[in-house]
């Protein structure tokens, strides 16, 4: 899918198209984004979330005064999605490492300030929505999302609709549990998926194979906070057995957990994507082997496991989607 990012032949500049806001911890995109899926125009900028929400505004009123100067540009709607943002109260509910306060009115400040349509939802429902309309989940109607970056982040899909549950906030993966007494959560649960299968959860995992000592690591050359998942990746490519096995391990606790998700939603599909996705089959071989070992036989053989074909500049196609998806259904 990553070349329907690109301006296509099909998209004319007479045609339809909404406005997406992809807003991260540390990064906020900002696209203008066609039916089929084109990126028309983006912008990047520092959200800013330890400082006041006004600045952060201020920054996307900036880049839509400048866009706003083309003629050719009249979205039809806007699209959301940001961290613990819930699609029922329009706002980022307690979301961490935000100084923005414990409720924050996103979806109501932004179509008050440019008098559109807007739609929020988390960034990992989005996500899921942007794969299921312009991604590798175009054509599925049940599957599940799993966003490895900082945390563990999921949208679960079926029959064709993102389930939200009663309060927006079904799809918390991240937060089941694999060990009772395991690893501290930031969230404040011990235990959590995320602390195991994320960016953050192999280089803790890392640290503790390297801290029994007895084998021999490039790694070990690393401080906590100096160790990136792409030098664990590396490492493992050459052949390092604790990077080598910090990925088995990884791969092996979410294959488990992926076994029991199947259990309860029966999808056709798992996606994954973010940061640590890139490692490719140094995750996605121990992943299958694992969740096929411990699938319910109904499921065996029958789940595909996908990567997303997005690249981290493309982030805006899950807003633009939400929104699509919600003109689609007539929505004001
Ligand atoms: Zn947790």
């Amino acid at each position: 899918m990553a070349g329907s990012a690109k301006n296509s032949p099909r998209d004319t500049p007479g045609d339809d198209k909404v406005l997406a806001i992809d807003l991260g911890g540390t990064l906020t995109k900002i696209g203008l984004v066609s039916r089929k899926g084109s990126v028309l125009k983006a912008e990047v900028f520092k959200t800013g979330a330890m400082g006041p929400f006004e600045d952060f505004m201020d920054q996307v009123e900036q880049v839509f005064a400048k866009w706003q100067k083309d003629p050719g540009i009249k979205p039809l709607a806007m699209g959301i999605g940001a961290p613990n943002a819930s699609s029922l109260t329009g706002c980022m509910e307690n979301p961490p490492n935000f100084n923005w306060g414990n409720s924050i009115p996103l979806r109501e400040a932004l179509k008050e300030k440019w008098d559109l349509p807007a739609y929020l939802t988390n960034d990992a429902n989005a996500a899921a929505l942007g794969e299921m309309y312009f991604g590798v989940a175009r054509g599925l109607e049940h599957f599940v999302t799993l966003t490895l970056g900082t945390g563990l982040g999921s949208g679960i899909v079926s029959h064709g609709k993102l389930l939200t549950g009663s309060r927006g906030m079904a799809g918390e993966i991240g937060h089941i549990n694999v060990f009772p007494e395991g690893r501290q959560c930031k969230c404040g649960l011990k235990g959590c998926l995320e602390t195991y299968a994320s960016v953050t959860g192999i280089r803790r995992t890392v640290m503790e194979l390297i801290a029994e000592g007895g084998t021999d690591s490039v790694l070990s050359a690393y401080s906590y906070d100096e160790l990136e998942g792409l030098t664990i990746s590396h490492a493992a490519l050459q052949g390092d057995p604790i990077a080598i096995k910090a990925f088995e391990f990884t791969g092996k606790i979410l294959g488990l957990k992926m076994a029991d998700t199947a259990a309860h939603l029966d999808p056709e599909a798992f996606v994954i994507s973010g940061g640590l996705s890139q490692a490719g089959d140094l995750l996605l071989n121990p992943i299958r082997k694992h969740m096929e070992a411990r699938l319910f036989r109904a499921y065996r053989g029958k789940i595909a496991v996908l990567t997303t074909e997005y690249s981290s500049e493309e982030a805006v196609l899950g807003p633009a989607a939400l929104a699509w998806q919600h003109l689609d259904e007539g929505g004001v």
